[in-house]
Parts: C-alpha cells; structure tokens; sequence
C-alpha cells in the first residue's frame, strides 16, 4: 500500500476526526508499551524499518514508501490527488491539492455535507462563514425535510465545533518559533551602512525616517519569507519589533513637545542604547513618554465616555419620519456601502430608500446626502427613526450604548500608539474622509 491509498483509507475509517491520528502521521512519535499494545484498524505505527497500519484484522501491514523514519509520514503541503471517491462534491474528475487542504475540507463536509465545493486555496472560517451567511435558517424540527439549497443553525454549530477541532492541532502544524525567526538578517549591517549614505542629513525628516525605515523593515521580511510561519505567525507586530530588534530603532519624535522633526536613533536595540545625548535623550522621553503618557491618555477616552453619556442619557429614538430634507453628505467606498443599507438617502430633493447590498453598491465611491440625527426636525432631546438609521434605531432609549463605540475607540488609539508604534506614511483621500 502506498502512502496515497493509506491516506484514502484513514479517511473512509474517519481517523481524520481524532487528535491522535494526526500525531502519529504528522509527527514522529515515541510510544510507550501501552500505546504500542493498543492496536486498532488504520491505526500508523512508525518503526525504525519502516512504516506500517493496521489493517482491518489487526495486522500490521508495510507501507511503500522512500521517506525516512525519522521524519513524519505526512506534512500538511505534500500534494496529494483526489477524485470524487475522496469528496463526494468535487466538481473536477481530479484534482491536485494538498494533505492540509483536504483535511481541512472534510471538516466543512462533515458539517454541510456536500452544499459547499472544495476549497482549493488558502482560506479562514469567515470566508466560509461568508458563504453561508446569507442564507443560514434555523434548524427545522427534528423528522422534517431539509432544504439543500439552505445551512441550518445546527450546521454551522457543527462547523465550529470543527474549527475548534483544528484549532487544537496547532501544536503540530502552527509554527510559532524558529531559527530563522529568531536569527537576525545575514548582511543587515553593510545593507544598512549602504542606506545610511543615501538617507545622510535627511534623517530628521519624519517622512524621510518613515522611508529608511520601511526599506529596513523590507530587507528583514525578505529574509523572514523562509520561515515556516512567515505570513501566519510572523506578521505584523511580530515581524515589525524585528525591524528594532535587528536593524534600527528609527526615528523618536518628541512627544513632549509635539515636534514634527524626529531624533534618528540608527543603532538596533541589540546594539544597545544611543549613548549620544541626542539619542539617549530620545530614548530616556519616549519611555517617559510611554510610562507617564499611557495613564494620562487612558483618560482621554474615560472623559470623553463620560461626555457622552451625559449628553445622550435622556435622548430617545422614535419610530416615524420627521420629514427632513436635510442630511450630510459622504463618500462611501467598496465594502464601506454596506453601512448604507437601512439609511435613507436624499437625491435631487427626494428621499430615496436603501434596502439592500445591490442598491447601497449602486452608491460607490460617490457623495451621498444621508438622513442624519443632525438634521432631525424632532424637537427637544428626540430623534426620528428615519434620521437615526437602523443601527442606533435599536437603542431607542440607550443611545449611550452605541455611543460607547466612539469612546472605546479614542482609548485603544490611545493605547495602541504605546505598543510598537513604527513611523509609516500613507496616501489619504480628503473628498471621502472629509465630506
Ligand atoms: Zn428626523
């Protein structure tokens, strides 16, 4: 039997559907005697001469293959080729895939059966929560038909609970350390002596530090691209403390002040700290800056709760129209348009509905007049249903609810601009961020 056919048959016994069969095909194990006694059909038993199953009648049986003992049978981006025999749904005769992906969508067939087609890319939960949302049902009582055609509530409970399978095999297949992960970048050095000529004198500019910067940060992603978890785990934050870990620890403006030029601090936290007086002055404000101003930028957003709750404790929503024709204009663009459904927009004096995806998309990326609680004709501290929108219409009596949005989020910018704040630049459209 080939590592294919025994792969087709750990499937058809549903040995996919255990943590431990993962183990043994996708690490190396060392069994203990008892493990090794406890024999069962499909089962992968590893030997230094070779591996074997477990056949039907308990027997152990060889598996034909060149791949040494050492290393797992499997890995989750050997490419494997299936037919419908393996999925019931495939839409091609066959089709070349890989272990990982397979297996991952045999978790949606056990929870769908065969409404949705293979997955052949790199994909999340939600892209499949996507799929199913628009037409989700409850689940009908117990005897009754089933529509194929819809994904009923105790499907999609099933489907988490797969995810939640999965997620427990991250010890196997997630990587979170590595060599590469944690070695710096060969050449860093020279590569940065080159870019330090090219930057000279310009570095105090934010704009220009925000360049030297980013094309450290490139050379760094482009050595991390080895690493078996670039991309999942090394990402983002994780990838970008590299850069000042490894490179330079950029540009510090003064906060302080409220300096637009910034200090350049070129040695790499592993270098250790500027001892030059305008570098160790930079460092010694920022983590002034960052112990002190954290507590008093907490209160930004405290403040700023309280503000609003105070002004919108009394206010209520009422059901009805206030006839305005009055609104603010906006621009909204791709999947922004979806924060127009339910409003009302007001087009060549006219009130024009917007009730579903299909005619909020018709608005993309031009101005748009909306009814807005700025406007309403509503006298003293209420607001008609119509300005307010469905969103904040579901809290006819607690706008201060949706309000708390708006404070929550002046305090995670607060704070988010403590934890690994790097200089970036960034094109901004004026016409849809300000009208
Ligand atoms: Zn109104």
């Amino acid at each position: 039997m080939t590592p294919h056919q025994y792969l087709f048959y750990a499937i058809q016994k549903k040995l996919h559907l255990d943590t431990v069969w993962y183990r043994y095909c996708f690490t190396v194990v060392r069994e203990t005697d008892a493990s090794k006694a406890k024999l069962y059909p499909g089962k992968l038993v590893q030997e230094p001469f070779g591996f074997f199953y477990i056949d039907d009648e308990n027997k152990p049986v060889k598996i034909q293959t060149n791949q040494k003992t050492s290393e797992p049978l499997f890995g989750k981006n050997d490419p494997v080729t299936i037919t419908k025999d393996w999925f019931p749904s495939l839409q091609e005769t066959s089709l070349e895939t890989t272990i990982g992906r397979l297996l991952v969508n045999l978790f949606i067939v056990e929870a769908f059966g065969s409404k949705l087609p293979y997955m052949n890319d790199k994909f999340s939960p939600s892209d499949v929560e996507g799929k199913i949302a628009p037409l989700v049902k409850s689940t009908p009582p117990e005897g009754s038909e089933r529509d194929p055609k819809v994904f009923y509530v105790d499907e999609y409970v099933k489907f988490c609970e797969g995810v939640s399978f999965l997620e427990n095999l991250s010890a196997i297949f997630s990587h979170s350390v590595s060599r590469v992960g944690v070695l710096p970048a060969p050449g860093r050095r020279e590569f940065k002596q080159e870019l330090l000529k090219k930057y000279e004198g310009k570095l105090t500019d934010p704009v220009e530090m925000s360049k030297f910067e980013e094309e450290l940060s490139q050379y760094d992603n482009n050595y991390l691209k080895q690493d078996p978890a670039y991309g999942t785990f090394m990402k983002g934050k994780t990838a970008k403390s590299r850069s000042k870990l490894f490179m330079s620890q950029g540009g510090e403006a003064n906060n302080f002040t409220g300096s637009m030029e910034v200090t350049p601090i070129i040695p790499a936290l592993e270098d250790g700290i500027a001892l030059d007086d305008k570098g160790f002055t930079a460092s010694s404000n920022v983590i002034r800056f960052g112990s002190f101003a954290r507590g008093a930028e907490t209160v930004n957003g405290g403040v700023v709760s309280k503000g609003l709750n105070n002004a919108a404790d009394n206010w209520v929503v009422i059901d009805g129209d206030c006839g305005s024709k009055l609104g603010i204009t906006r621009v909204y663009t791709g999947s922004e348009t979806y924060r127009l459904i339910g409003r009302t927009a007001i087009i060549d004096g006219k009130l024009v509905e917007i009730p579903d995806q299909e005619t909020a998309s018709k608005f993309d990326g031009k101005s748009v007049i909306l009814r807005s609680p700025l406007y309403c004709k509503m006298e003293s501290t209420r607001t008609c249903s119509k300005c307010a929108g469905p969103e904040l219409s579901v809290f006819k009596k607690g706008v201060t609810i949706p309000l708390g949005e708006v404070s929550s989020g002046i305090l995670l910018d607060s704070l988010k601009i403590m934890h690994d704040s790097s200089l970036t630049t960034t094109v901004m459209d004026l016409k849809s961020v300000l009208s």
